[in-house]
């Protein structure tokens, strides 16, 4: 599975503390991210992450642009409820092509619990047999 790693800022503490967690899982998946994210995870872990441009600048339209594509399969998006960010329009439109595309999306750290056990148990298969499909 092609999997989107993202975290803001406020969040990315938790986002290393989760994939240090679930590396054993997380390893056996193509891993990308936005770059500051990408580059916190890949020193933690030593996962090797395919990093996009920073949020801010891009990242999440160009992971945007892989869901339109049907090139990504999951995202786990660790998002900072609480502050202002000024690529909000960018974070609308990714979550909103998860939704046009039927992409699971998480944005906390309970949903990406259930997600991480789910994609371990096996769960999201039918992402594959959408790819045969196109
Ligand atoms: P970053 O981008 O991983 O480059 O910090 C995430 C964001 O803030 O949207």
């Amino acid at each position: 599975m092609k999997i989107s790693l993202i975290a803001h800022d406020e969040k990315k503490e938790l986002m290393i503390e989760f994939a240090i967690s679930y590396q054993h899982i997380l390893q056996k998946h193509q891993l990308f991210a936005t770059g500051t994210t990408g580059k916190r995870i890949s020193e933690a872990t030593g996962l090797a992450v395919h990093r996009f441009q920073s949020g801010p600048i891009g990242g999440d339209q160009q992971i945007g642009a892989k869901i339109a594509e049907n090139e990504m399969d999951l995202v786990i998006f660790f998002r900072d409820p609480l502050t202002a960010q000024p690529h909000e329009p960018d974070i609308s439109a990714l979550m909103r092509l998860c939704d046009v595309h039927q992409i699971p999306l998480v944005t906390n750290l309970a949903g990406a619990e259930i997600m991480i056990r789910a994609l371990e148990a096996g769960f999201f298969a039918w992402r594959d047999v959408v790819k045969e499909d196109e």
